[in-house]
């Protein structure tokens, strides 16, 4: 059974200027300006097209290029661990309120999932999420069980202590102090301007630039008319329970469609000007490929084709696995529809757009992984000298043997990363995405492993590099490539 599109058909040839790969030198050297990451250039040759290249000498562990994500999103499961911004994904409110938060999601039975994992590209992490799917519900299931006896979950090693619910639900509202956590204290929560529950921020700033960019089309607030309210809340569920990678999709369809609408109407207000009426703003089409042009650098396969195959998928299935994909997004794509369609920017709804985009997250996102500042504190108690750490601990005990072996988990999710993803892979990588003690938001950073000259390519590994040749190789097909680096010329041999 084929899945066919309406939209696809319609706008054929304009789909294909959209997904043309485009490598716009200006826009990287904007981007390079304004992360102000002046020793990297953006360079494309025929071989293997863009890639970033070395403007300035790198020692080992210095910082190559802090980058700004484009599009974000913190793991569903996630959000119960961490309480964090939703623009910048920097951590928020008290210790206190952090803690109490999660102590009482946990008492409420509301279920988590536990991995950090650190840095390295996240190529199979949809995979593993399709994976997982099945899993995960499991896996939610029963621990909801365990949590309505308060808390004993099955999947950490020591016991959780359960606390009385008045207790967390004090601490949560921070009527409760803690020794030293004025140390540790977070931006306070601004919450979103559109009143919904999902949107909070470290800063006013946060708040309207989400606003700008995305939140605007996706606030579930009061605002909105119910029927746009109840589709949204579909999509959002529909990504929650399959693939949160989908809710990245639509925040890359939402900020296309209010980049179209800026230029829209700074062109309109140009026209309000000139006398002579030359400018024209017919050419809609042409307006929405400028409004597109973030996203037209990323370089793209379609999801169900680039996908990995997962490892209890027999190879005889794998039509119909890709085709099952091909549904999921289909499926996902008309709840995003019902939600936020706009008729000028029809086009965007295509399943062969929506498809390119989830496979350039597929292919380009980083982990993102942010520490947490509780851990931090508990550390800090657990470092004090005797007399004052037995004195705190009276108090902050309790608390960790109520989070058990949970207490530091950070906050984690996936993001693309303009400039981080014009890097190319080699398996003796001269550089990696790593989280130093001062990164505390959502920014990936890639740091120098070894001495890199200027003028020398700079390159990550997408994969486990330490893995055998033949493995490695299967690996990167996925990104479709066979990786010729040094240490593969040399195992091929
Ligand atoms: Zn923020
Ligand atoms: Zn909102
Ligand atoms: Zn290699």
């Amino acid at each position: 059974m084929e899945i066919i599109c309406p939209i696809d058909a319609k706008y054929s040839d304009q789909i294909a200027r959209f997904l043309a790969p485009s490598d716009r030198q200006e826009y990287f050297e904007q981007l390079i300006a304004t992360r102000k990451c002046t020793g990297i250039k953006v360079k494309h040759d025929s071989d293997h097209g863009k890639g970033v290249y070395a403007d300035s000498e790198f020692q080992e562990g210095d910082l190559v290029l802090k980058d700004q994500m484009l599009f974000g999103v913190q793991h569903s499961s996630n959000k119960i661990d961490c309480f964090v911004c939703g623009f910048c994904y920097r951590f928020i409110s008290s210790i206190e309120h952090q803690i109490g938060r999660k102590l009482y999601l946990q008492n409420l039975g509301v279920s988590t999932n536990h991995e950090c994992d650190q840095g390295t590209t996240s190529s199979s992490a949809v995979a593993n999420d399709w994976n997982g799917s099945d899993l995960s519900d499991d896996e939610a299931n029963s621990d909801t069980v365990d949590c309505q006896n308060f808390g004993e979950c099955a999947s950490s090693n020591t016991v959780k202590i359960p606390l009385p619910m008045e207790v967390v639900l004090s601490l949560m509202h921070e009527e409760l102090v803690l020794p030293y956590s004025e140390k540790f204290s977070q931006p306070s929560v601004i919450p979103c301007r559109g009143g919904c529950n999902e949107g909070c921020y470290c800063s006013k700033l946060c708040m309207e630039a989400d606003w700008e960019m995305f939140h605007s089309l996706l606030c579930t607030g009061t605002e909105l008319k119910s029927r746009r309210k109840e589709a949204l809340l579909a999509f959002i569920e529909h990504a929650n329970e399959t693939n949160d990678i989908f809710l990245l999709a639509g925040k890359a369809i939402v900020s296309t469609i209010l980049n179209y609408r800026k230029l829209k109407a700074a062109k309109l207000k140009q026209k309000e000007k000139s006398v002579c009426s030359e400018v024209s703003v017919d050419c809609d089409c042409h307006m929405l490929l400028e409004a597109w042009k973030p996203i037209s650098m990323g370089f793209k396969r379609r999801w169900w084709d680039c996908i990995a195959l997962p490892d209890d998928v027999d190879s005889c299935d794998e039509a119909a696995f890709r085709m099952q994909i091909k549904q999921l997004a289909y499926t996902s794509l008309k709840l995003l529809k019902e939600a936020i369609f706009d008729k000028e920017c029809e086009l965007l709804f295509s399943l062969d757009i929506y498809g390119s985009l989830i496979g350039m997250f597929e292919l380009n996102n980083l982990d993102l992984v942010v520490a947490s500042p509780v851990e931090d504190y508990f550390l800090y108690i657990n470092e004090l000298p005797e007399s004052e750490k037995k004195k705190a601990e009276q108090v902050t005990k309790p608390f960790l043997n109520a989070l058990g072996d949970d207490y530091s988990v950070c906050c984690q999710g996936t993001a693309f990363f303009p400039l981080q993803s014009c890097m190319n892979h080699s398996c003796l990588p001269n550089a990696k995405a790593f989280k130093r003690e001062e990164d505390r938001d959502g920014q990936a950073t890639i740091i120098a492993v070894r001495t890199i000259r200027k003028g020398e390519e700079i390159t990550i590994s997408y994969i486990d590099e330490d893995l055998p040749f033949e493995e490695r190789q299967a690996s990167l097909a996925d990104y479709g490539f066979s990786c010729r680096c040094p240490k593969c010329s040399e195992e091929q041999q």
